[in-house]
């Protein structure tokens, strides 16, 4: 059994902005040597997010940013806002999308379908620069 980790960081333009990272995870993954095993892609910010879902123009720019404000739309009155920070809905938002995705390695490659990316998406208000981390666990080559 053998553990590698690797991040690397991306810059974004704020909400609600989805970025296809899945070269990068597939490039650590292969980076790792690790054949069969597991992958984690996690992201340590409260106003963002990792998926898997297809990066497709209509679905990212469109239909995500759409339902994320049906969830908890931008002009509401949250509890977190008076502390001087006005991204409750952002933190909502990650909440509800999560901080990572686990993903199987097979014969050294990500295991995800035809048209599943791995996507990290700011949800905050404003640019940031966001860290990614990809930890893959198993067996490396015999
Ligand atoms: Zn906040």
């Amino acid at each position: 059994m053998a553990t590698y980790r690797q991040s690397f960081s991306i810059e974004t333009r704020g909400e609600v902005q989805a970025i296809d990272v899945t070269d990068r995870v597939a490039l650590a993954v292969r980076t790792s040597r690790i054949r069969e095993g597991i992958a984690c892609v996690f992201t340590p910010h409260s106003t963002a997010a990792i998926v898997a879902n297809e990066w497709e123009r209509g679905l990212i720019e469109k239909d995500l940013p759409a339902a994320l404000e049906r969830v908890a739309p931008r002009g509401e009155s949250y509890a977190h806002n008076p502390a001087g920070d006005p991204n409750g809905h952002a933190h909502l938002r990650a909440a509800f999308l999560g901080p990572s995705v686990t993903f199987p390695v097979a014969n050294g490659r990500p295991m995800l379908g035809t048209w599943q990316q791995i996507l990290f998406v700011e949800l905050d208000v404003r640019k940031r620069t966001r860290e990614v981390v990809v930890q893959v666990v198993g067996d490396p080559p015999a």
